[in-house]
């Protein structure tokens, strides 16, 4: 476990940088950071398929807008035939991978999850990013298991990597407060760590805006960029903002602004000078914001997300085609290219599919 001195002037150094910096002097540090790092005007996005497995969930997550109670009349699980036609679906749009995350779900086996990796792999071959930490820690419980052997036994059966959602705030008195039920840091951190040591390459993120202050955020950014300095897996960081309306606990929470979520990009592009790449949130905050975002710090688009039933529920709804996300790359002056997972590059059949 990493331990974050506060008082330390790094620290300070950083809640400053954060919190009393101009905006554009900001942006100007990360943007600076991002041409060290990728000196190419080239922005990267994917096109894959969030796909929610069940939302059936026991975490009970204050900011959760999308999970059902266990017996709930609208809780649901997908049938490996249902998921092998959406894996369909999303590779007729050029799709490369399918984003897979469910809710804690107490009643499905874990062979289950074994056998549908095996079953995707067989049928519907496609990279499969699945299983946040959370959901590798309630596996983890619920099989009597090690974090390991859930890895291990996911990445045999088909699964390729692992996704950062569940992060939220890591500092344990913020998820106390907002998900006491789930993964708390270290073990959300832990389960990443562990991923990297199997060779697996992880994304990690960031949702603020829960009540926690910007020192928490900032602890945040010192956990992950601890562990990347111990083991280099993150290819990428994403962060954005709570979406409150809806949520069950949280919806009295002010939406956050532009403006504070792009000083929080800014500020993560200057201290996670170790992780490659930095998405750019524009499902959260519209392509506007977006495109501003590609020059304070981010590098990459993100998704093209043919589904995403978790942010959705909480109210955001910003869509987008192929060709407007390639429209609006090239506006903000860069040249789009789409990519895998680990960020290599796919070659762009001739004509665009629009979604
Ligand atoms: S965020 Fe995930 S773990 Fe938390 S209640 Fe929703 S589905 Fe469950």
């Amino acid at each position: 476990m990493d331990v974050i001195d506060r008082t330390s002037g790094e620290f300070k150094d950083a809640l400053e940088l954060y919190t009393r910096t101009p905006l554009l002097e900001l942006g100007q540090l990360a943007d600076a950071a991002r041409w060290r790092k990728h000196p190419d005007p080239v922005v990267t996005y994917i096109i894959d398929r969030n796909i929610n497995y069940t939302n059936v969930c026991v975490a009970d997550c204050g900011f959760c807008a999308f999970y059902r109670r266990p017996k709930h009349g609208e809780g649901y699980v997908l049938s490996y035939e249902q998921i092998g036609a959406k894996i369909d679906e999303c590779k007729e749009l050029g799709g490369v991978q399918i984003l897979f995350q469910g809710g804690h779900n107490p009643y499905i086996p874990f062979e289950w999850y074994l056998e549908l990796m095996r079953y995707i792999k067989r049928n519907h071959p496609i990279h499969i990013h699945g299983f946040s930490p959370s959901e590798v820690v309630f596996f983890a419980e619920r099989f009597r298991m090690s974090v390991s052997d859930v890895i291990r036994e996911l990445r045999a059966a088909g699964l390729d990597s692992i996704p950062g959602g569940g992060g939220e705030i890591l500092v344990d008195s913020v998820r106390q407060r907002v998900a006491p039920k789930k993964a708390q840091t270290d073990e959300w951190l832990g389960v990443q760590e562990e991923a990297h040591r199997q060779g697996l390459r992880t994304s990690v993120s960031m949702m603020y805006g829960m009540g926690e202050s910007p020192a928490d955020r900032i602890e945040h950014l010192f956990r992950v960029r601890e562990v990347q300095k111990r083991t280099g897996g993150f290819t990428a960081f994403i962060a954005w903002p709570l979406q409150p309306e809806g949520t069950p606990e949280l919806s009295h929470m002010p939406k956050t602004d532009a403006v504070t979520y792009l000083r929080t990009l800014a500020t993560a592009r200057v201290i996670l000078d170790n992780i490659p790449s930095l998405q750019s949130s524009w499902v959260t905050m519209g392509h506007k914001v977006g495109q501003v975002a590609l020059r304070f710090g981010a590098n990459d688009y993100g998704s093209l997300m043919m589904e995403e039933n978790v942010v959705s529920a909480a109210g955001t709804t910003y869509r987008t085609t192929i060709a407007e996300m390639e429209r609006v790359i090239t506006d903000a002056g860069f040249t789009p290219r789409r990519r895998r997972q680990d960020y290599s590059l796919v070659e762009a059949p001739a004509e665009t599919v629009a979604a």
